[in-house]
């Protein structure tokens, strides 16, 4: 399921961080949600409880 934590309370951004991006960290829900953060996630967004696939 989609997380609960707001987009700002994480500092989300809907543009990669050099080459990180939602796509690669181990939160993403494809297509468009995210483990922890709430609403619409973009595959190329970012934010700082961004964690890379190992
Ligand atoms: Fe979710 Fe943030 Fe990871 Fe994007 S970078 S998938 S918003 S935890």
């Amino acid at each position: 399921d989609a997380g609960v934590m707001a987009k700002a309370a994480v500092q989300y951004q809907d543009t990669p961080k050099g080459k990180d991006r939602c796509s690669t960290c181990a939160n993403f829900i494809a297509p468009h949600s995210c483990k922890v953060v709430a609403g619409n996630i973009s595959p190329n967004g970012w934010c700082i409880a961004f964690v890379p696939k190992s």
